[in-house]
């Protein structure tokens, strides 16, 4: 008996290893893609970050979600962003966006929305102490704010609510390049956060503003870089979502019923992002949030009024 139980816990020590292992690869792996001359993607666990290049060095979008990998997006972006970080841009208050950012020096700017920033102090609170307090947001704004760094333009801008209530997309303005942060999510099924002010109806409204903004390639806040094409595509696959919670709302279906409406097509080869036993974004969890937001089911965070352009 002893001797079964010895190989059983050989076996799932060996398990745990090969866990620990492939966790690490996950964490530390960081690819590069470029996109323009002076503008580079580095892909990561967590959502895509956006490096631009200046003369006086790199402009950052996002810092993936863990401390280890902001330090590699640090020493990347010094590379490719000829020299050391001007500036952060969070374009929200997810951790898989923000919680590289202490892997900065205290005191580098860091930029997002007002809404970003309540966000970050009220739902997640405790990580942003103990030292991380210093790459807080530092730098707000309402609803745009346009920054010159050592000869680039790049233009924030907060077009409404959608992914959550406070996203801004990021303008490079002469390399023509959008970072839409997760109001767009390419090829794969979004998270809906409705808690933090997020919504399918109005997400709908806010990519028409975010379409007509004068650029050629996107990076999406998570898979491949792309085309405005690319994301009219995940706008009609939030049309034909919200369409469904819609008719499911009027006619009074429980969510099991609406699970198994017809009508959503456009998600065909949708990939999901999950972490086993902590969360899915599947089919089943988009239907779920609209259903929420269409019935009325769900409470965001009252937090002030911000005007929107
Ligand atoms: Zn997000």
């Amino acid at each position: 008996m002893r001797r079964v139980l010895g190989r059983i816990a050989l076996v799932l020590v060996g398990l745990l290893a090969v866990a620990a292992i492939y966790a690490y690869q996950q964490v530390s792996s960081l690819e590069t893609e470029r996109v323009t001359d002076d503008v580079h993607v580095l892909f990561g666990l967590g959502g895509n970050v956006g490096v631009l290049a200046t003369e006086r060095g790199a402009v950052i979008v996002d810092t993936l979600t863990f401390r280890m990998q902001g330090a590699r997006i640090r020493e990347a972006g010094e590379k490719i962003g000829r020299g050391p970080a001007q500036a952060i841009i969070n374009t929200h208050y997810h951790s898989d966006h923000t919680h590289g950012n202490p892997a900065f020096a205290a005191g580098t700017k860091v930029w997002s929305t007002q809404r970003t920033r309540d966000y970050l102090l009220h739902f997640d609170a405790d990580y942003w102490q103990g030292g991380a307090e210093g790459t807080l947001p530092n730098q707000v704004f309402d609803d745009a704010h346009e920054l010159s760094v050592g000869g680039k333009t790049i233009r924030l801008q907060h077009l409404g609510p959608g992914h959550t209530g406070g996203d801004l997309v990021v303008l490079f303005v002469e390399d023509r390049v959008l970072h839409t942060g997760d109001l767009f999510f390419n090829g794969r099924y979004p998270n809906i956060d409705l808690e933090a002010g997020g919504s399918v109806r109005e997400w709908i409204a806010t990519l028409d503003r975010v379409l007509a903004l004068d650029f050629d390639r996107v990076i999406p806040g998570h898979g491949p870089v792309t085309d405005r094409e690319g994301m009219r595509a995940f706008q009609n696959f939030l049309r034909e979502l919200w369409t469904l919670a819609e008719q499911a709302a009027r006619e009074g279906k429980s969510l099991a019923e609406t699970q198994g409406m017809p009508g959503l097509s456009a998600d065909a080869g949708y990939q999901t992002i999950g972490i086993p036993f902590v969360f899915k974004l599947d089919r089943a969890f988009v239907i779920r949030r609209a259903w929420e937001e269409a019935t009325g089911a769900v409470t965001a965070l009252q937090v002030p009024a911000r005007p929107v352009n």
